[in-house]
């Protein structure tokens, strides 16, 4: 059982200059006041802001908020004024205290309005004061550690509110620790069976995993120590909350899931992250696209650390995570982590959180405005960068990417919402389907039984569950439409033609015919002619040369590069402005556009498009030494392609350098790539009589990027040759 003296201990670990005495004073007169209560568990009431305050201890806060936490609940008792607070333990923990107590106690109409008004306070005291947050965050843990002594209905209530509420504004303010514990005890009451499933299957493997974990961690020690940094290294398993997700996400097994566990390595400096990096890249080849610098570019929640993926030593692949001890502080405490004590005695936020500004921002705009109503109207609920929070007429809460549509919410409300919302009003006005919601707008769709969506609605989506729900509404929905009406433009382009349709082709030509365009049947070429993403006068083409086929013509490379439809292209793409995959393709709207992985092109290269059998056309470098033979063999599944210029889009693009071997040479390389700004998301690094042979992939937007890359990679001293790879 927990002891106050505990709560002093904590207290004073994380700063000796606290108050303890005005500590001691909250503790007894709390105890007095829950003197003869009881919690559901039996155990005597003041258990419960004990360790609430002890949990905010943990968390580094100072002994107001600790004092606060101590005091949550007594407000709300009759003996206890306002005054007998604030004469007691001075203006700053009653403000906090009653910034708590608020929440609870709101003067409303309904539940619902109440559960709205609740939350809106909520998001406001943290402007005003973030401590206020920080002591209903360490309520609600304990609420939710104690949560088995309540009712199976209140226990899913409670936890269905933390999941949807405490835990994102916990992952906001970037306190892992506090998010992760309570989404795994989310987990437990929402779906228990999958819980303890998940828990039963995970240690079963806990003993041969932890010897696998052994095995890295000793390899690890054994490298570093040889390039002289130190670093504390563990492994851990995975959050149950995230498996879980991760599992229904992807829709996979458990056995499926192969990076289970994490691989930990904190070391001193950012260098050392670097440093240590290339050596795991050494060690173990790393998974293309798994490699996340959050050093280079932080969460918005402060997060900092070094992703990546590798293949281990039995062949399971397993991510390493590495950062400096300080972004693990970070890590785990979040803005808790920078909090400062002030000599004054009084603490604050660290300034140079700059992420945090929103804050200030906040506190500025209430000042500015004449009351608290105008203040409501005129900001909302501004606090989350990436995303808004608004409410159903109901009081209940949706977090949507920022920039989402009434539409968004519709979907995201219901499908059937969605694809029978004929308008929406967002805080009782009408507004258009295309209006940007705010933090904290009403928001009600207006639907009718006879509405169905629109194609132009997924230009007005911002999320792309939306997007996805309406495609699939016109795929399942017009999809008998687009075929016939396909159907009829083909057959009438043919007669103009003076082509009999049925006397041309056998079905099973008909299907290949349908493969090489990239669609898996002839009525699905019928339904991408009907909702325009192939043209008449293509598919018309591709029948007439298979009429011809005895005949073919050998097209080379240089011929089709120069031809009349690569320049057409890019008229055509000046005017358009944009495909989505960052090239265009003759002829091929529409159809899945993947880069060749042999010899990854960038912007500025010539390509050339290669039509694969049901998966859509790769584009490949023109010089790709892979498609040589096949040019020769099958001029027809080439296909003129030629760059979008006005895309955005990055490219996968490998960079070869050799180098004489001396000490920390990777990780310059490395961190001056990092500089440029040039995201890495793979590097291996060999050591051969002497030399160091560097792959290292990189994401970049065109050519000119990877020359000038190049350029600099060579300035650095030792480097004896750096060149792009093509094909290896
Ligand atoms: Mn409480």
């Amino acid at each position: 059982m927990i002891r106050f003296k505990d709560l002093l201990d904590a207290v004073y670990e994380n700063n000796p200059k606290a108050d303890l005495e005005l500590l001691e004073e909250v503790y007894r007169f709390a105890e007095d006041l829950h003197k003869g209560q009881f919690r559901k568990s039996g155990e005597p009431y003041i258990i419960h802001p004990l360790s609430v305050a002890l949990i905010l201890a943990e968390l580094g806060m100072d002994e107001k908020a600790v004092a606060a936490g101590l005091l949550h609940d007594v407000a709300e008792d009759t003996r206890c004024k306002q005054n007998c607070l604030e004469n007691n333990f001075g203006e700053e923990v009653t403000f906090l205290v009653n910034g708590v107590t608020k929440l609870n106690k709101l003067e409303c109409n309904s539940k619902e309005e109440q559960q709205l008004e609740s939350y809106r306070k909520m998001f406001l005291s943290m402007a005003e004061d973030v401590r206020v947050v920080m002591i209903k965050l360490a309520d609600r843990l304990h609420n939710m550690r104690t949560l088995k002594y309540q009712s199976p209905e209140k226990q899913r209530a409670i936890s269905q509110e933390t999941l949807e509420i405490y835990a994102p504004i916990a992952n906001r303010l970037g306190i892992s620790k506090v998010k992760w514990e309570l989404e795994d005890l989310c987990l437990r009451y929402l779906e228990p069976e999958k819980f303890y499933e998940l828990v039963e299957r995970i240690s079963m493997k806990r003993d041969e995993r932890e010897e696998y974990i052994q095995e890295i961690i000793r390899k690890l020690h054994q490298e570093l120590d040889k390039v002289g940094i130190d670093a504390e290294i563990s492994g851990r398993p995975k959050h149950f909350f995230s498996i879980y997700n991760k599992m229904k996400k992807q829709n996979k097994d458990l056995d499926e899931l192969y990076d289970l566990i994490a691989v930990r390595l904190l070391v001193d400096s950012v260098k050392d992250c670097y440093a240590a990096l290339g050596i795991v890249h050494t060690l173990w080849r790393p998974i293309p696209m798994r490699f996340k610098d959050y050093i280079a570019m932080p969460k918005p929640n402060m997060y900092q650390s070094l992703h990546t993926t590798v293949i281990g030593p039995q062949g399971d692949p397993f991510e390493i995570q590495i950062r400096t001890y300080e972004m693990h502080h970070t890590a785990e405490y979040g803005i808790a982590a920078h909090w400062i004590y002030k000599e004054s005695g009084g603490s604050e936020i660290s300034k140079d959180s700059t992420q945090l500004s929103w804050l200030e921002q906040i506190k500025e705009m209430q000042s500015e405005a004449n009351d608290n109503k105008e203040f409501l109207n005129s900001v909302k609920i501004d606090l989350f960068s990436d995303t808004v929070f608004v409410f159903s007429p109901k009081g209940e809460v949706y977090e949507l990417t920022a920039g989402s549509s009434p539409l968004d919410f519709a979907y995201k409300v219901h499908t059937g919402v969605g694809n029978s919302c004929v308008g929406a009003k967002v805080n009782k006005r009408i507004v258009p389907l295309d209006y940007q919601l705010k933090n904290g707008d009403i928001v009600e769709i207006l639907t009718s039984k006879q509405a169905k969506p629109s194609l132009d609605w997924v230009n007005l989506c911002k999320t792309s569950q939306a997007r996805n729900k309406i495609r699939q509404w016109f795929k399942k929905e017009g999809r008998e439409e687009n075929k016939l009406r396909g159907k009829d433009l083909l057959e009438s382009e043919l007669r103009k033609r003076d082509m009999d349709f049925s006397c041309l082709s056998k079905p099973d030509n008909l299907v290949e015919l349908a493969q090489r365009m990239g669609y898996s049947s002839w009525e699905d070429v019928y339904v991408g002619l009907g909702n325009g993403t192939l043209t008449v006068l293509q598919v018309a083409n591709k029948l007439q040369d298979e009429y011809q086929k005895n005949h073919p013509v050998a097209d080379t490379v240089e011929s089709l590069l120069a031809s009349k439809a690569n320049k057409e292209i890019h008229r055509k793409n000046a005017v358009s402005g944009g495909s989505s995959e960052g090239v265009i393709v003759d002829g091929f709207d529409g159809v899945p556009i993947r880069f060749a992985h042999c010899c990854k092109p960038l912007p500025g290269d010539g390509i050339i498009g290669y039509i694969t059998r049901g998966r859509g056309v790769t584009i490949h470098h023109q010089d790709c030494p892979n498609i040589r033979g096949a040019i020769e063999k099958e001029p027809d599944r080439f296909v003129a392609a030629a760059w979008d210029q006005n895309n955005g889009s990055v490219y996968q693009v490998e960079v070869f350098v050799i180098a004489i071997d001396r000490p920390k040479i990777t990780p310059e390389v490395m961190a001056l790539i990092n500089d440029s700004k040039v995201h890495i998301t793979a590097i291996t690094s060999r050591v051969k009589e002497g030399k160091t042979y560097m792959h290292i992939s990189i994401e970049v937007h065109n050519l000119d990027q990877v020359i000038v890359m190049i350029d600099k990679i060579k300035s650095i001293s030792d480097v004896l040759e750096v060149k792009r790879t093509i094909a290896d």
